[in-house]
């Protein structure tokens, strides 16, 4: 017997029918004799459609009541489906409990729509497993020490499971979505996407770093320094294949150092299209300058990600760097507002239709020229590079939007990725 963590996304729980199926899965798995826990999301296009009715009601500023008041309402859309399952449960002849996040309770910060998770306490649902109850738990949603509602940001059930996972000391966390596994890149941009059967660990968050929405960041963060077996498979296989199959299928992520395995150089390509550029032009080229910017930026709480400076012309420099589109605004009028002047700037300017591209492979460490194929492969696309930022595993460059999947598709091909080719 063990202790199992199923979590299923929006698409797999996404209709009465889909969840009856969900329920004969878990049902299936609990039958065999294991001890289950279920963390759903909310039923796809939900949490879109609670956030645009609170953007009807007000468009408004995102302060911090605001966004208290967007976590309360996102959040109803788990609670829905951890009631929907537990009853298909029931239907099923099982005992089955639903749990919101303050039920159990998952205790997070106060950071509304990006809350991170600081303790789960496991005593109700430990007591309903040891009844031979199955317990299903909300995804995406935590309460804060103020009682607060809080959501963990965008596919945040992925982080629910694999935390509740480590704190149980589960056996296995499976991941059931609409793909079968963790591909080279996204299967929708490149149908020609090979799936892995293993992902090592780094690679894992490298790719969730860089845009790969296929897992939340957090939740592989959460599966490495709990060392939490990880595994992305699909709810639309048959429910009633055997278990055995159905445990040996999907992308598993290794926590392994496999020296003796041939990597190949680049694994995978994530792309990006959720960062914008801001550009402050015409700055002094001195000491402080990039500081003086960027601690601007840090002090409002917004993350930056690529930075660009050149090289001076006439003692003058353009500095550019990425944030997230949601930032986007509040970082330019906080330019506009102030550091601008008081750093005798020419201009702030932005660009919101970019993406970023990134190659992601541990073979790299010890290849070289991977880069330069990369960066070839993208000029005879005729495709403008805006800025390149690279680490020992990865290489991710900023682009026109427009070219993205033309760059995606090409780099796919150029480093051997295709169904069709044989890895390198
Ligand atoms: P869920 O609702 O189950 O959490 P998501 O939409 O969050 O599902 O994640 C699954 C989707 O991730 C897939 O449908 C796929 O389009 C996308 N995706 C992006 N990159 C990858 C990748 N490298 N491998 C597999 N899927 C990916
Ligand atoms: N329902 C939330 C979202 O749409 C969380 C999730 O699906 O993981 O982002
Ligand atoms: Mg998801």
């Amino acid at each position: 017997m063990a202790l199992i963590v199923h979590k299923y996304g929006g698409t797999s729980m996404g209709s009465p029918e889909r969840i009856r199926n969900v329920a004969k899965r878990v049902a299936k798995w609990a039958r065999a004799g294991h001890q289950m826990v279920v963390v759903p999301s909310a039923m796809s296009g939900e949490t879109n459609r609670l956030l645009s009715l609170a953007k009807e009601v007000a468009p408004s500023k995102h302060t911090d009541a605001v966004l208290r008041e967007l976590d309360m309402i996102a959040a109803t859309g788990e609670q829905v489906s951890v009631g929907l399952l537990s009853l298909a449960l029931q239907a099923e002849g099982m005992e089955a409990v639903s749990y919101a996040g303050w039920q159990v309770p998952i205790k997070t910060d106060s950071s509304y729509s990006k809350a991170r998770i600081q303790s789960i306490d496991d005593v109700r649902v430990r007591a309903d497993l040891e009844a031979g109850k199955v317990a299903i738990i909300t995804g995406f949603q935590g309460v804060d020490d103020q009682d607060n509602i809080t959501t963990l940001g965008r596919g945040g059930s992925d982080t629910s499971a694999v935390a509740v996972a480590a704190a149980m000391r589960a056996d296995e966390c499976l991941i059931y979505t609409d793909v079968d596994g963790v591909y080279t890149t996204d299967p929708r941009i490149v149908p020609e996407a090979r799936r892995m059967a293993r992902i090592s660990f780094e690679e894992m968050l490298e790719m969730a770093s860089l845009g790969s929405k296929v897992l939340q960041i957090r939740s592989v963060e959460f599966a490495g320094k709990y060392r939490v077996p990880l595994r992305v498979l699909s709810s639309f296989t048959p429910w009633d294949i055997s278990i055995d199959e159905e445990a040996r299928s999907g992308t598993l992520i290794t926590f392994e150092d496999d020296e003796k395995m041939e990597q190949a150089v680049v694994s995978g390509i994530a792309f990006n299209r959720d960062e914008a550029k801001i550009t402050v032009v015409g700055v002094p080229d001195k000491p402080g300058i990039a500081s003086r910017i960027l601690g601007a930026v840090a002090d409002a709480n917004i993350e930056v990600d690529v930075i660009l400076q050149n090289v001076s012309h006439g003692g003058k420099t353009d500095f550019s760097f990425t944030v997230h589109r949601n930032d986007y605004q509040k970082t330019l009028d906080l330019l506009k507002s102030g550091v601008v002047a008081s750093l005798e700037a020419a201009d702030v300017v932005g660009d919101t239709r970019i993406c970023k591209v990134s190659i992601v492979g541990i073979g790299m460490r010890s290849h070289a020229g991977v880069a330069s194929t990369m960066f070839r492969t993208l000029a005879d696309e005729g495709i403008n590079i805006q800025m390149i930022t690279t680490s020992e595993i990865k290489t991710s460059v900023v682009i026109d939007e427009k070219y993205m999947e033309l760059a995606v598709r090409a780099l796919h091909k150029a480093f051997a990725l295709d169904e069709s080719q044989t890895a390198v």
